[in-house]
Formats: C-alpha cells, structure tokens, sequence
C-alpha cells in the first residue's frame, strides 16, 4: 500500500507541542539537553490516554495479563544475565576534523564518504558503545556497587517471574505488562521523540509453552495491528516487517517491527519478540534460582517461553502526532487540526459561552461534564472563530457552545472538530452524548 500524504513536518509537531504544551525541551533555560523532554500539561493527558489505551488492549482470550512497576535501576549482575553487558552497543564511528560523533547504523551515514557535517573524510575506526547509564550505589565505587538505569523494562518482569506467579494465582499462559520509563544513551539522540535518552516503554512479556510459543507470537502480532486500527492510525502506514537472520537481537529467535512511514522513512514503531526461554535461563544461571514451573499434566517441570511485544509510549505519542496532524480550510482560513481518536484525544469537549454574560450558566455545564470524570475546557475569551481554531489545534473532538437561546430551550450546539459540523441537542443529553462516543 502506498501511504498517503502528510502535511505534518517533524518542525512543525516540534513548533506545535512546544506551543501548546504537549512537550517542552527539557531544563530549556539552561540551553536544554539533549534528546530528553519535558512532558507538558496536554502531553500528561495524552499519554495517559495512550497508556490507558494500551492496557486494555492486552484483554485477550489465551490467558489472563498482569501489571508490575519494577524498579529503575538494576545491579550490574542482573545485566549480565540479560547480556546487556556484553550486547547492548552501538557502533559508533568519529570526525576526527569536526570532532561529531556518529551512529555507524545510522541511514545519513556512509563510512565510505565524507563526513556529512564538515565535508572532510577523516573518520577513526569503528569502536562498540554501550548504550547503558552506569552509576555506583552508595559511596564506595568497586564492581559490587555497580549498577544500571536500565535500558528496557523487561528484565524487571523476567526477575520478579516467580514472585508474581506464587502471589497472583496465574497459570501459563499469561502476561506481564509494565509501563515505565527506560536509559539509553543514544550515540545520536534525533528526530525529536522519536530516538530519546530518557522514554517510556509499555511492554508485555507473554509467558507460554514452547510448543504454543510461535502460535502465540503470530496471535499477538495480530492483537497488536488490532490494538493500532482501533487507535485509528491510518493503516497505509503501517507494515509489519520480519527480521532478517542477521539482524535478531542476542536474546530473539524470531522478530517482526511493526513500522510506521514517518516523514522521515519507514521505521520500527514496535518490536514484538519470540525469545524463547533465554530471559529466565539466563536468570536461572546467574542467579542461581530456580524459575521453572512444574506442570501438573506432564508432571514435570519447564522453563516458560516468552513473547515480548514493546512499544514506547514516546515513540507511538509522535507517531499519533504525524498521524492525526492535518491543514485544512475554515472560514476562509487554513486551520491546523490534530484529528486525534477522541478516546485518547487530552481534552474531550470544550465549554463555550457564546458571550461573557453567558458564563455563568455555561460554567454550570462545563462543571457538571468535569463531575461525570470527562476531561473539558472552559474558554470565554476571544471571537468563536478563534476559540473553535485553539481547541482543533490541540485536537478537541467537541465543542460546545452556549448561545442566548440556550436559556430558553435548554439546548447548546455541539461543533464536530472534524466535520464541523453542528448540531442542537438538549443539555440534559450532553453528557450522554460524550459518554456514548467515548466508551
Ligand atoms: P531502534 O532500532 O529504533 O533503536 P530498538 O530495536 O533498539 O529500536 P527495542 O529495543 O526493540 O528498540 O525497543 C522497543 C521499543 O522501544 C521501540 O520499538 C521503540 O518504540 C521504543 N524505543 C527504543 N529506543 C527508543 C529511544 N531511544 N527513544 C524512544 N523510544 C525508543
């Protein structure tokens, strides 16, 4: 399928979060940092929407899913299990003329040519760089202090595998799901959201046997397309792409990347992962302990496989951006409209007095929508014109509008941000009418 256009440009998500309160550049008075934001009061919500999205997709019917929130940094022996240790780089490669660092991997970057900074072809060899946050706990500094932010949820489920088995009264198959935030110092941190040092993950670790293990790899990839259709994303992007061999993660036996066509190319929005039974053996190994389930069919015990799906809540929050961003004509004028699924949407409906001498009666509809927990916005100020242009900027679904007649028929006009179109209904309704379309 060919993807349709975009006139969404990386600069103007980038004007437009910054503007609006989605994403602001982090500590930005001191001149900023590097590929680390800053999440804004709109941003806050919609993630929070995505996460919320996300969860109840993990619903399924091969088995039950459970949460963890597992701690951020990780002791330098868990990471040698996992082989972060030893497998977590990116080869890095230098300018020695402009001194600029780059990724080997990166698509602008060909070893073979100039230096696409300064022109000059003078590079140093090709080093490994490992990608992990090292720091010490406490004040001594020796190798058994040493730990690790971590540089992916996962192993936070993998070690704590038997606690949640023995406390939760779950049986293989299931699924531990954790949202959280994940390190990587990213030779080359870009293309805004996209490719951070500090992000968010949301990743589901699916425990099973091993002969269910690819059937269930393929149910999930299927759930997972499921999960980016009902987010409304529009699928002439979207494509899942198979590994090749030589590009399996140490840990993978087989690999599929849900992509996304970015205005900046096709790239992967999602990693969804056989590993096998790699993650608790090595576990098993390095600690020690045992983490096998005995089965009571067979009556003998096994090491669970497991498929992995990851997604990070950054990447998919600029994914949704470049999707649901549009240009199009109100009134004579271009408008920029952000057409977000309204169940992720930040702000749901906006309460619109057609005059301040409205307000009173307005801001009695806008509290009673606040009470029934849907997120809303009151705005007063300026023409409507100007007023419906805020709220398609930042992607309200609703806007409803109190006029002079309101008081008489107790009806107000709800705007459709996509269509524009409006219709009279009775203000006993509006909340229903919110409740129906955002269930
Ligand atoms: P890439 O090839 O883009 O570096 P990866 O293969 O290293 O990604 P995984 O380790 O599979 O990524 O991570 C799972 C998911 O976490 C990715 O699909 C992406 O959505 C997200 N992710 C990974 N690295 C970053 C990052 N630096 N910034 C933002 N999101 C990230």
């Amino acid at each position: 399928m060919v993807p349709k256009e975009t006139k969404a440009t990386l600069d103007k998500l980038v004007a437009l979060c910054k503007r609006k309160g989605f994403i602001f550049p982090s500590a930005e008075i001191y001149g900023g940092v590097n590929g680390i934001y800053d999440t804004g009061p709109l941003g806050v919500l919609l993630k929070r929407n995505i996460k919320t999205f996300w969860l109840n997709s993990l619903k399924n019917k091969l088995g039950k899913v459970v949460e963890i929130d597992g701690a951020l940094i990780g002791p330098r022996a868990m990471w040698e299990a996992s082989g972060h240790i030893e497998n977590f780089h990116d080869p890095m490669i230098d300018c020695l003329n402009c001194k600029k660092r780059f990724r080997v991997d990166d698509d602008n970057i060909d070893i073979n040519k100039p230096c696409p900074s300064c022109g000059k072809k003078e590079w140093t060899e090709i080093r490994q760089f490992n990608m992990m946050f090292k720091t010490n706990l406490g004040a001594t500094a020796d190798q058994a202090t040493e730990a690790y932010l971590r540089p992916e949820t996962a192993q936070a489920v993998f070690v704590n595998f038997k606690n949640v088995m023995s406390t939760s009264r779950v049986k293989i198959p299931f699924g531990i799901a954790q949202i959280g935030k994940s390190f990587r110092n990213e030779i080359t941190p870009k293309q805004f959201l996209f490719r951070m040092r500090e992000f968010e993950q949301m990743e589901l670790e699916w425990f099973c046997k091993e002969e269910d293990a690819r059937n269930h790899f393929d149910c999930w990839i299927n759930k997972r397309m499921d999960f980016y259709k009902s987010l409304g994303l529009d699928q002439s992007r979207m494509r899942l792409r198979p590994h090749e061999a030589n590009e399996l993660a140490h840990y993978s036996t087989i690999c599929t990347d849900v992509e996304y066509h970015f205005p900046f190319g096709w790239k992967e929005l999602e990693g969804i992962a056989h590993r096998g039974c790699f993650d608790l053996s090595q576990h098993m190994k390095y600690s020690k302990k045992d983490l096998s389930v005995y089965d009571e069919e067979t009556k003998e015990s096994f090491i669970p496989n497991v498929v992995e799906s990851s997604v990070g809540v950054d990447r998919l929050f600029l994914t949704i951006l470049f999707d649901s961003y549009d240009e199009d004509e109100a009134d004579g004028e271009i408008r920029t409209v952000l057409r977000f699924n309204p169940k992720i949407a930040p702000i749901k409906a906006a309460v619109l007095p057609l005059s301040k001498k409205l307000s009173p009666q307005a801001e009695k509809l806008f509290e009673a929508i606040e009470q029934a927990g849907i997120e809303t916005d009151f705005d007063e100020s300026g023409s409507i014109g100007k007023r419906y242009r805020r709220q398609d900027e930042i992607g309200t679904p609703f806007c409803i509008t109190y006029d002079f007649e309101s008081d008489q028929d107790n009806s107000v006009t709800i705007r459709d941000r996509d269509s524009m179109k409006q219709e009279r209904i009775s203000i006993d309704k509006v909340i229903p009418y919110l409740q129906n379309i955002l269930k």
